[in-house]
């Protein structure tokens, strides 16, 4: 029976139940007594990969925690807390975080769970700023784990499978100010022919487009302030809105971010969407697949040979970048990606008709499909697409031998 559901409620929990522990204490006695759990953080994934027959566990109930650690430069805090929250309270202390997500409600271990990225060439996603985890698992003990330890590259991007991220430690930098532009129109021969050109025309930067236009229609520029800027009032054909914009036309732009250049706190520029509202549309599902950077051009022509069938059921899409590092079950694991977003109406049937035809067209350049968001992979690629899958399962033995943090998705796309 469902007794829940996430965030866009294309997905219901089929769990037993949903425990908030107050206490670490609490959470342990959770973890040691019960058959099955899994971790859930915002609810903002949309797929089965935090649900369980057994118990799903929201540390949002927990102790907030927000230390700052100078000579180090991090900040440790409480797993389950948001994005828009630490990001705030860092903003206030004079100090930023490399990169966000278009939207600020998510967990931080949520997000680093499946390797939540926003854009940037010289990016990394959001979970390369951890430097540290302690993860209660499954037999009550409570592990840390720093960077440079030999299991940290395959503890970070988790996909809940370890245990319970009680709290992460986080690497950051001096506060930055960020200004957002928005240009219209990007003729698509200019994009594909001058990919890395475009993307690397601002510290963070996104395509969006419903791919049946002649054009791409807008260019989303955040620039840091503090960085020599020769962008004008074109950008290699575009031209710069005038007037704040969504990038799904027609919708108010009322819970996006401030744009037309005005220059503002990092926390409330690189995200897309401001905390206190809405994020995105609301009604929606959503996909994403990571490509390499090399093969941008090609992917992204592949989906403009799809328009016909993905433009009917497309709310929106969102063409950006992220830097390779080296997290095992990061999707941008060992090479620069491009990241090819999709924001459906939510008709869930209709979505998952169009995927294999999708996946099928990327399938030549190895893409990685967002551990959050839906995909098929009826040909079971996904696990041949990462070349430390072996060393994640043997880590997911060591720490969680009886598979007490074990589900259906997890056997089906990892194949522990
Ligand atoms: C409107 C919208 C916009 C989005 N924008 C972006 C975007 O810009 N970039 C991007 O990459 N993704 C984006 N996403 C996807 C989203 O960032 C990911 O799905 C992310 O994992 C959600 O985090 P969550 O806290 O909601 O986790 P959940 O969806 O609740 O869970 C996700 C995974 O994290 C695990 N987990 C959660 N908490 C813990 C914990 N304490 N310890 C261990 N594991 C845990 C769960 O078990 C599960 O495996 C967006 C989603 C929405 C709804």
């Amino acid at each position: 029976m469902t007794i829940e559901y996430n965030w866009a409620g294309n997905y219901g929990y089929r769990a037993e139940r949903i425990a908030t522990p107050r206490s670490l204490d609490e959470a342990r006695d959770i973890v040691t007594t019960s058959r099955l759990v899994r971790p859930l953080g915002s609810r903002h994934s949309f797929n089965d990969l935090p649900d369980t027959d057994g118990v799903l566990v929201s540390l949002a109930g927990m102790p907030q925690q927000f230390e700052v650690d100078l000579d180090w430069r991090t900040v440790t805090v409480a797993g389950a807390m948001r994005y828009g929250d630490v990001a705030r309270l860092l903003n206030e202390a004079g100090w930023a975080l490399h990169s966000m997500a278009s939207l600020p409600h998510i967990s931080i271990a949520g997000a680093i769970a499946t390797a939540t990225h926003g854009s940037g060439n010289r990016l990394g996603n959001l979970a390369t700023a951890v430097r540290g985890l302690e993860i209660l698992t499954a037999d009550g003990e409570l592990r840390s784990l720093t960077r440079g330890d030999p299991e940290f590259a395959g503890a970070v991007v988790s996909l809940g499978a370890l245990g319970l991220v009680v709290s992460v430690t986080l690497d950051i930098q001096p506060s930055f100010e960020v200004s957002q532009r928005i240009f219209e129109n990007l003729p698509w021969a200019v994009a594909l022919e001058h990919f890395d050109s475009v993307s690397s025309s601002a510290y963070s930067v996104s395509l969006f487009t419903d791919w049946s236009e002649e054009s791409i229609g807008q260019v989303w520029l955040k620039a840091r302030v503090d960085e020599a800027s020769a962008i004008g009032d074109t950008l290699f054909g575009a031209t710069a809105a005038t007037e704040p914009l969504h990038m799904i036309r027609g919708i108010s732009p009322e819970n996006a971010t401030e744009q037309l250049g005005v220059g503002g706190p990092w926390h409330e520029r690189l995200p897309h969407f401001r905390l206190a509202f809405t994020p995105s549309n609301g009604e929606e599902i959503q996909s994403e697949y990571l490509v390499p950077r090399r093969f941008a051009a090609a992917a992204i022509e592949a989906m403009r040979g799809l328009a016909g069938r993905i433009t009917p059921i497309l709310q929106i899409s969102e063409i950006r970048t992220v830097a390779a590092d080296e997290l095992w079950l990061s999707t941008a694991y060992g090479e620069d990606a491009v990241c090819l977003h999709f924001t459906w109406v939510r008709d869930q049937d209709a979505v998952e008709a169009l995927l294999p035809a999708i996946e099928d067209a990327l399938a030549p350049f190895g893409a990685r499909p967002h551990w959050g968001k839906v995909f098929i992979d009826r040909h079971a690629v996904v696990p041949s697409l990462y070349p430390q899958l072996d060393d994640f399962r043997d880590l997911v033995l060591r720490y969680d031998p009886n598979r007490v943090f074990g589900n259906a998705f997890l056997e089906r796309h990892i194949g522990v």
